[in-house]
Order: structure tokens, then sequence, then C-alpha cells
């Protein structure tokens, strides 16, 4: 079965590496002249799954793409800069405390997986001070998207520069929209309810203090470990905003929420580098993924957690490509349908 992929970034990948695996043929065409040319462009990304107090169908769904992802990960392990050295959600204030102590309970994951920790439990296992009470998940960690977009395309046919503004034109048994926003150029995807949110993120350099750091930071924004003497921090969100221009109010905005969490990493920080890109997110925040017509799919609107909810996306519609069903509980693709937008 020969299958269509529009779009080159973490979603048509992961559904290309996937659909290889299951003996199918996918092709991917992409708009720029290279893959990860849009929001999976980043060489550092945090794979946390997005965490909920209660566990429901769409719990499920990231927790399936933690796990499929640390497969996957492994296999791939230098490659794409896999560095599972665990990550810290910090609970900086009641309404945080409240959501990821309940989280703990309701996501019932093992303790090897999930576990609360004290700030100063946080702080050894940081290398650095922590100042609040944690959620830990010991083998969350960090991958570059960038990379990890390339491998999934290994020996897949690409086409490059190539935008595609009809699906007629295309041979092939189905098609798959995979290209954010722009999934609203195409006339059985134009009336679902997408938009963009801009991101910048910040590569700073290691000072005396962050050097010791071991774990990703999540606290609203995220920090990394330093790799080559470099720290990734992240990101601004901003919905209002759809330019993709490098601005230097945006790592200050970046280095501000860093300071307002942890004051003793305040200092003077040198900034080496930038991206800035386009999340592209729905209304509820969660994907928008499956059949749209006959031969025609859809997987967007990854938000901030594309590179989990990609994988477990691509495993989902390559069950309902190849095999005629998405293998997931009827409430999950519920979820994910673009149906849920109707009325
Ligand atoms: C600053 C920032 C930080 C982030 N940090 C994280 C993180 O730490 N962890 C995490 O999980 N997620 C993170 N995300 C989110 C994640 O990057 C996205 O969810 C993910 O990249 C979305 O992938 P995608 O393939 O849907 O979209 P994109 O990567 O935008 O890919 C869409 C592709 O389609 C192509 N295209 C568009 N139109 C056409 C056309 N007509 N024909 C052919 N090709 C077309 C585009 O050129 C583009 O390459 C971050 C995002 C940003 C912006």
């Amino acid at each position: 079965m020969r299958v269509n992929i529009i779009g080159g970034g973490l979603a048509g990948c992961a559904l290309a590496y996937v659909l290889k695996n299951n003996g199918a043929e996918p092709v991917i065409y992409e708009a720029s002249s290279c893959l990860a040319a849009g929001a999976s462009g980043n060489d550092v990304g945090l794979y946390n799954p997005r965490l909920s107090a209660q566990f429901d169908g769409m719990s499920q769904f990231y927790s399936d793409g933690f796990f499929q992802a640390l497969e996957v990960f492994e296999h791939f392990g230098d490659a794409i800069d896999w560095n599972p050295c665990g990550a810290l959600t910090l609970m900086t204030n009641e309404r945080r405390i409240k959501r990821f102590r309940k989280t703990m309970v309701s996501w019932d994951w093992s303790g090897d997986d999930m576990c609360l920790v004290s700030a100063q439990e946080a702080t050894e296992i940081a290398g650095i001070e922590i100042p609040n009470e944690c959620l830990y998940l010991p083998r969350s960690g960090n991958i570059s998207p960038k990379k990890i977009c390339h491998e999934y395309a290994r020996g897949i046919e690409v086409h490059l520069n190539h935008a595609v503004d009809g699906l007629d034109a295309l041979e092939g048994d189905v098609s798959v929209l995979a290209c954010g926003v722009a999934c609203l150029g195409f006339e059985v995807a134009a009336r679902i309810p997408l938009k963009t949110v801009r991101g910048q993120v910040s590569y700073v350099a290691q000072t005396e203090v962050t050097k010791d750091l071991k774990v990703a930071l999540s606290y609203g924004g995220h920090f990394a470990p330093a790799r080559d003497g470099v720290h990734c921090l992240g990101s601004t969100f901003q919905p209002w905003e759809e330019r993709s221009d490098l601005r230097d109010e945006d790592d200050l905005a970046n280095l501000e929420k860093l300071f307002s969490v942890f004051p003793n990493l305040e200092g003077n920080y040198n900034i080496t580098d930038r991206r800035a890109a386009m999340r592209t997110t729905s209304r509820d925040h969660f994907p928008v993924i499956g059949q749209l017509s006959d031969d025609v799919y859809i997987s967007t609107a990854h938000g901030s957690y594309g590179i989990l909810s990609s994988l477990v996306s691509a495993n989902i519609l390559s069950n309902s490509i190849v095999n005629g069903g998405y293998g997931v509980s009827e409430e999950i693709a519920a979820a994910l349908s673009f149906t849920r937008f109707k009325g």
C-alpha cells in the first residue's frame, strides 16, 4: 500500500517509520528544502507525557506514547542525542501541588517510572538546588526532535521542495495530512479549528552553577542539562503571534521564567543560539488524528507534546490504514477525532 504523507515534521516522519515497519510504502512530501523545517526542527526537546490530575482516555494516549517512545529511543540511541536523564516537574504553587499529587495516585505508574520527591531529594537528584517538591519521572529526558525526524525517515522516499496543494494529482492508495496548520489549506480539513502558537527556544552557555545540572527541569518552562556546554531553555508560548522572527526579548522572557522559579540561578547568561517556530494546536489542546474521508487521514495539532504524541498517533493511524481499525478504545478515538468539534 502506497501512502502519501504531506509534511516532513515529527507527525509525518513518525508515521512513515511506523508504516514502513508495518509493510506499507510511505512517501513523504515536504514543502521545505529539508525535513523538520517547522516546529519539529529544535535540537533539544523534552519527552514528558502531558500529565493530568485524573487518568482518562487522553492520559492513556500520552502514557502509551511514553512507553512506545522509550523502545524507539533505545533503538536509535546516540543518533537522536537520547539522554534519559530523568525529569523533575516542579510543584511551584498550590494548584500544581494538588494536581500532581493527584496525578501520582490516578496514573498508578510503577515507582520506577513516577514518584514524588521532596525538595531536598530533588536537589540531590538534580545536582543543583531545587526549591520545591517535585513529581519525578526517572526515565523521561531529552532527545533531538530534528535528528529523530531524520532517523524516522531513513530509507523512505522523500520529496523535498514539494509543497502539495491538492491530493488528486498524487499517486497512491491513501494520503495523510501531517502538515501542521497548513492542513487547513485542504478542503477536507478546512473547517477543523486549528490555530498556531509561536514558541522561541534559547540556547545558553552553562555557568559554574548550571553545569552540575543532571536532570531535565519542567516548571512551566523547560531547562535541559548542558550538552557540549550548552543548555536548551524553552520556550515562549505566544498564541497571539504568527511570525517566526528571532527576538532578544523572548530570550529574556525564557531567562526570567527560569529565575522566577530558581532565584539561585540568577546571573549573566551567554545566549549562544535561538530558534522560533509555530506549534499547531486545537481548541481543546489535544491532537486531531483519524480518517477524514475514504482515502484521506490527518495527524496534526500535536501542540507542546509532539515528540510523544506524533509516535502514538503514528501507531494509531498505521493500524487504521494497514489493518482497518485504530486499535484504541472508542473513548480515545472520539477524543482525537475532528468530529469532536462539530455542533
Ligand atoms: C519552541 C518549541 C518548543 C517545543 N518543545 C517541545 C518539547 O520540548 N517536547 C515536545 O514534545 N514538543 C515540543 N514542541 C512541540 C513539537 O515540536 C510539535 O508538536 C511538533 O514538532 C509538531 O510536528 P508536526 O509534524 O505536526 O508539525 P511541523 O514540525 O510544523 O511539520 C509540518 C511540516 O509540514 C510542512 N508543510 C506545510 N505545508 C505543506 C504542504 N502543503 N506540502 C508539503 N509540506 C508541507 C512544513 O514545511 C513542515 O515541515 C515544541 C515546539 C516549539 C515551537
